[in-house]
């Protein structure tokens, strides 16, 4: 063999970069042994490392740099002559080609490759995803290395921890994961749907050769499909990118105003009641009451869908000493959520509001308003919100019509926002930190993962709710 190839070393400088008089499928066998596996992700877009054309490209597997072509007169076929990197795969069709001899390789060894560039689930394989055994079942990367499908880092390139956590948010409320997981893409649907099922099946995959993935292909397209409001370059707020991608995928699903026009809408929209009265000072009230609704006054009324309830935290106390500086103010849940009793009133602008929910959804999004714009610097509210991991009923917030879905809830996903110190959220020492609940139960079924980028680890429950959450996903208890 180690003759053989100075041979052919020797024969391709003469012969510029053709060999010629080999065995093919010895030639075959030697040029899939300098595949590096650990080399491959596949996670950048797909344009050509030269060029930066996106039509047509090769992924080097020697070295994972992406060309285009593989003509005499290509980015690919130069490559193979001037590294000598042999074995390239094209990222649209998953064909091997070796280069710059140009003839297809079909070897059953490849298709590990093929799975890693193009993962794709069985309908079986999906429906085991939502089984308890899945959290107990752990997957091999290619050092050996244990991790669990779903539940896995995700690069952070420049500042975009804020949408990490909605990325692995969104993939992991079921109906929308397996959504992703089942889709079969071709052609007319948005490249931002096509990217974000691409990113689901990555972050899912049981196959991968590194236990990451960089989510970088669908951000570029993030990027683009936003006007560069979103980039990920800078870190923003997640509460707005969730938001924006929400409705974005739901369009590009062909979602309409109507219910359950798309799975984001049959998972995520509620609808919620909001009455309306002008506040009304009466003369005679010296003990300056928090004004309340009149009964017989003027109401407006008017229902809407919403995807988020948003919540508020009362004001940190002020003042503070150095002995109370050290008191984290805290709040239940129950005395956020009062906003949508129907009873307690929000007064704005000269308004009386109150709020109640008609439709709770399969999922609810809680927002809690942490960050508030004071004097144009943003202020962060470190009051921390007590809530129990699962059984929470929200039929108090309900005006619940007959035949209403059960109103208890367990926790799925918390995003909370991190920082060492100070008030503000631009200082370098903040992070966006997500929580994931994998199985569920309480049990031994279930677990909790803390993900901040690519550091990923178990967490205890009882440390969750000593986060500053800042976003919850509320999964409905099946009865
Ligand atoms: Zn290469």
């Amino acid at each position: 063999m180690e003759v053989n190839e100075s041979e052919e070393e020797g024969e391709e400088e003469e012969e510029n970069g053709v060999s010629i008089g080999q065995d093919p499928t010895r030639a075959k066998d030697l040029y899939l042994d300098t595949i590096k596996r650990s080399a491959l992700d596949f996670d950048f877009e797909k344009v050509c490392s030269v060029s930066l054309m996106n039509i047509n490209i090769y992924g080097c597997l020697v070295c994972g740099k992406y060309f285009q072509g593989r003509g005499r007169k290509s980015y690919a076929y130069a490559h193979s002559i001037h590294e000598d990197h042999h074995v390239f795969i094209n990222l649209e069709t998953k064909a091997v080609y070796v280069l710059p001899d140009g003839y297809l390789v079909s070897d059953p060894s490849l298709e590990d490759i093929a799975f890693v560039l193009a993962p794709s689930f069985s309908p079986q394989a999906v429906a085991n995803l939502s089984n308890p055994a899945h959290v107990l079942k752990p997957s091999y990367d290619l050092t050996n290395n244990p991790y669990l499908p779903g539940f896995i880092g995700l690069n952070n390139i420049k500042r975009h921890d804020h949408m990490n956590v909605i990325i692995h948010a969104l993939v992991h409320v079921p109906p929308i994961r397996d959504h992703l997981l089942l889709s079969n893409f071709k052609g007319k649907e948005s490249e931002l749907l096509k990217r974000f099922a691409g990113l689901a099946k990555k972050l899912w995959n049981p196959r991968l050769f590194k236990s990451q993935v960089s989510p970088h292909e669908f951000l570029q397209e993030v990027g683009r499909a936003s006007a560069g409001k979103f980039r990920l370059e800078q870190q923003g707020d997640p509460i707005e990118f969730a938001g924006w991608l929400l409705n974005h995928l739901h369009k590009d699903m062909g979602g309409t105003k109507k219910r359950n026009s798309s799975i984001i809408f049959s998972s995520f929209q509620g609808e919620l009641r909001m009455e309306t009265q002008k506040v009304v000072v009466k003369a005679d009230d010296s003990l300056k009451r928090r004004p309340q609704f009149d009964i017989g006054g003027e109401t407006k009324s008017a229902t809407s869908p919403f995807l988020f309830l948003s919540l508020d935290l009362p004001p940190p106390p002020l003042f503070q000493d150095s002995v109370e500086k050290n008191i984290i103010p805290q709040v239940s849940l129950a005395s956020v959520m009062d906003k949508y009793d129907g009873k307690s009133t929000q007064e704005h602008l000269g308004l009386l509001r109150r709020y109640k929910c008609l439709r709770l959804p399969k999922y609810l999004i809680l927002h809690y308003k942490r960050f508030t714009k004071n004097n144009f610097v943003e202020e962060k509210n470190p009051t921390i919100v007590n809530y129990p991991l699962r059984g929470v009923d929200f039929r108090e917030y309900l005006e619940a019509p007959a035949g209403h879905p059960p109103t208890i809830y367990d926790l799925l996903v918390n995003i909370v926002h991190d920082s060492v110190a100070g008030t503000t959220r631009d200082i370098q020492s903040t992070a966006w930190k997500v929580h994931l609940r994998a199985g569920g139960g309480g049990g031994d079924a279930e677990k909790w993962f803390q993900i901040q980028d690519l550091i990923v680890e178990e967490i205890r429950k009882e440390m969750i709710f000593l986060g500053e959450t800042v976003l919850q996903v509320n999964s409905r208890l099946c009865a």
